[in-house]
């Protein structure tokens, strides 16, 4: 509540305690009574501080304007009265005690009288190095009234917005929630590595003083020291660009001027620089739930409404750019980087020291990758890559609520299954809830060869055979077992052929393979295949183990296998009593759009499924699911004992995993976006001959090249240098099958609309290039 006094009283008590007469002009105030007075020999500030404002607070404002101004800093002072005080206690109308206070004029404009198109570089520099040289003289200023609190300090703006989200719509809240859960995961950590003292706090666009609003080029002063307080530095640097982004398009320019101004003057460390963007939203989000609360009590001021908007803006546009790359700008603006190639030539050599051969980097000249944001990759430059590859990081990198939930079981307890817990039972109940009803048991281990192992394993206990039938082209994990049921590697360089007791049989490619087309009869042909393979373990007087086929080939070229073939496979394998394992660990968890799973595309059931890579977005987790027979016959009396395995942590993660594919409807987002870029490709398809074909269901799809329609001849080289094109436009792709000419697509299944449309137009100028060469 403002202070009920007259401008008659005012005017008495300033001639009574400070002799000073002369004309009272209202200036504005949020919550004061403020006024310029005008005298015939200088200009003032008066302000009647609001009777909830205490004196300690009062008195530790005025001094620290009187410590600023010693160092010949730009800001008011207070001036004395008679008892040689800053403060002159009044009694308003309502009997309530209210302090009086003198301040000198600043002579200036207001940053907010300068249009935001006439801000400009050194505008911003100006602000950054006027704050920095404001915090350095703060630095040794101290006293008892700045240690308290106030909702407009940003070390409780997380505190503030949880309290007052609700009050906004969906949108809005979306918008501050995604900077919230950052602010957590990346800030909050950090902040004991960010120094504090006491600080002006509230740098916003009517406290500061510039020199011209026409084409403004430095601030010249600031005033309202009424929010100070003992806080993180950063943020007084944080909510001034917070507020000199308002309505600008290029935000990256505004922040690394406005912090390589202040780091000039007041050095921040490495850690300051990497909370800076998320202190940045988070002023901005707590100015959303503030107003969004401000707005309920008073739902038809327009003036509120209207005010928020270009926070919002601001809000949108920072959520495009990169985090970790405005951090490396930050980093090297400040000139806190280290040299990028001495770092690249350290790992370099060190792998080549130290790391088996047989590891493998991408690329002609490797990507040092940093972070991982959504669908994105950043490097070691903060140049942002497309993540077209990875169908690991399946719900987008880093996704805060699978952090979370790793990071808060982690800190609770991580131990082996031989004790009760809560999250495997949650966690395998969901998973198998999007099972049918007869694959109900589930067992969890760290990769998925892991789970391929324990699935020939499971499927040897059952059938007594270890007699196994795998598909040309096929990859099933790095363990002995997995690479003998792997003709990719087995056949591949350094392989030793296939095993006796491994059965391979023909790739059901309908586009290269030895039968073309996608037809019921096409299926039958391929089928026939794996008879002839039981025929052979029949033959040898063997008795027929299990039948293993990824739902969908992955390695072997990203082939959709024609309808029907699985199912008559699999009646087959099971006339002869062998089991038929699906190997989802590429394709599964919704990638494919109409199902969750895969080998569903087909029709069939499996009588086990392997799970993998998206299980944990990243976590070394994965599953088998199998049949309860088959299960229980495994339980002959050996114990399955697995150290890491359906641990607490990696279930929470799981569940996390399931909760955002379910909640963030990515299942739809993958058929959707699917759609729409198989309809895009096709339509290059109908422009460029060298697009021998184009395949795929959901987020999982392939583009194969030929340099010849007719005679099929694989685009391998060509393939290889779209490659490089494609990482020079900033989008990660790779080559994938028998000859290295099938373009892998798999992005996490967060992918959009516009995310295929920039990789369709670079896609389309590589085309062009490749007819010109
Ligand atoms: N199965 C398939 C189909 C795979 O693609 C892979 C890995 N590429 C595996 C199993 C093995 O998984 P991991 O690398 O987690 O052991």
């Amino acid at each position: 509540m403002s202070p009920k006094l007259t401008e008659a009283q005012i005017l008495q008590a300033l001639e009574q305690n400070y002799s000073l007469k002369g004309k009272l002009v209202p200036l504005p105030s949020y919550a004061d009574l403020n006024f310029k007075l005008i005298t015939k020999q200088s200009d003032y500030v008066i302000k009647v501080a609001n009777c909830a404002d205490s004196h300690l607070n009062l008195d530790m404002q005025n001094a620290a304007m009187q410590h600023l101004a010693d160092q010949q800093l730009s800001v008011p002072h207070a001036i004395n009265n008679h008892q040689q005080t800053t403060i002159t206690e009044l009694m308003d109308a309502h009997g309530k005690r209210c302090h009086l206070r003198v301040l000198s004029y600043l002579e200036g404009r207001f940053y907010s009288d300068a249009k935001p198109d006439k801000h400009n570089i050194n505008l911003w520099r100006s602000l950054g190095r006027f704050l920095g040289e404001i915090d350095q003289v703060l630095l040794s200023f101290n006293h008892p009234g700045a240690y308290r609190y106030i909702k407009w300090d940003l070390s409780h703006g997380l505190g503030v917005c949880q309290t007052k989200k609700h009050l906004l719509d969906d949108d809005n809240l979306d918008l501050v929630e995604h900077f919230l859960t950052r602010y957590q995961i990346h800030v909050l950590p950090n902040l004991a590595s960010c120094p504090q003292a006491i600080i002006h706090n509230d740098a916003n666009d009517y406290n500061l003083l510039i020199d011209q609003p026409d084409a403004p080029k430095a601030i010249i002063g600031i005033i309202d020291f009424g929010d100070m307080v003992y806080s993180h530095q950063i943020n007084e640097v944080a909510i001034a660009t917070a507020y000199a982004i308002l309505g600008q398009d290029d935000l990256q320019q505004v922040i690394t001027e406005v912090i390589t101004g202040y780091h000039q003057n007041r050095p921040l460390n490495q850690t300051e620089l990497s909370c800076v963007y998320y202190l940045i939203a988070l002023r901005l989000c707590t100015s959303l739930c503030n107003a969004a609360e401000a707005i309920q009590r008073e739902p038809n001021n327009e003036y509120l409404l209207v005010s928020v908007k270009p926070a919002i803006e601001a809000l949108k546009k920072l959520r495009k750019l990169s985090a970790f790359s405005c951090e490396l700008k930050l980093l090297k603006t400040c000139g806190l980087t280290h040299d990028i190639a001495e770092q690249y030539q350290k790992i370099s050599d060190y792998r080549n020291r130290h790391m088996a051969r047989s590891l493998s980097l991408s690329y002609q000249q490797p990507l040092k990758i940093e972070r991982g944001e959504g669908a994105y990759l950043i490097d070691a430059n903060g140049d942002a890559y497309l993540d077209m590859v990875n169908n690991v990081c399946h719900v987008g990198h880093c996704h805060p609520d699978v952090v979370l939930a790793g990071q808060r079981q982690m800190a609770k307890l991580n131990t082996n299954t031989r004790y009760l817990h809560e999250n495997i039972v949650n966690f395998t109940q969901k998973l198998l809830a999007t099972f049918p009803e007869s694959l109900s048991v589930c067992m969890l281990v760290n990769s998925g060869s892991e789970a391929n192992e324990l699935a020939f394993r499971l499927a040897q206990a059952y059938t007594q055979s270890k007699q196994l039938i795998v598909v040309d082209g096929a990859y099933h994990g790095n363990t002995a077992a997995c690479v003998n049921a792997s003709p990719y590697k087995f056949d591949g360089s350094g392989g030793q052929g296939a095993e006796p007791h491994i059965h391979k049989v023909a790739l059901p490619d309908p586009y290269r393979g030895i039968h073309q087309g996608s037809e019921p009869v096409i299926a039958e042909a391929y089928a026939e295949s794996v008879s002839k393979a039981i025929e052979t373990i029949h033959s040898n007087g063997d008795k027929v183990g299990a039948y293993i086929c990824e739902s969908l080939q992955g390695v072997a070229g990203q082939i959709i296998m024609p309808n029907g073939y699985l199912k008559s496979v699999y009646e087959k394998v099971r006339a002869a009593n062998g089991v038929c394992i699906a190997d989802e660990v590429q394709v599964g968890f919704g990638r494919v759009g109409t199902h969750m799973w895969a080998f569903q595309t087909q029709g069939v059931i499996p009588d086990i499924v392997t799970l993998g890579k998206p299980i944990g977005n990243g976590h070394p987790l994965a599953a088998v699911i199998v049949k309860k027979e088959i299960a229980d016959a495994f339980a002959n009396g050996m114990e399955f004992f697995n150290t890491f395995g359906g641990n607490p942590v990696s279930c929470a993660i799981g569940e996390a995993v399931l909760d955002v594919i379910e909640k963030e409807s990515l299942q739809q987002n993958a058929l959707d976006v699917g759609n729409y870029m198989r309809s895009e490709l096709l339509k290059l398809q109908d422009k460029y001959d060298l697009i021998g074909d184009v395949r795929g269901v959901g987020l999982f799809n392939g583009v194969e090249l030929v340099n010849d329609r007719s005679s099929k001849e694989p685009a391998t080289e060509k393939m290889e240098w779209l490659i490089e094109h494609f990482k020079r436009n900033k989008i990660l792709l790779t080559s994938e099958g028998p000859h290295y000419n099938i373009l892998k697509i798999k992005p996490p299944i967060i992918f959009s609309k516009q995310n295929t449309d920039y990789f369709i137009q670079v896609l389309e100028q590589g085309l062009i290039e490749l007819e010109q060469q």
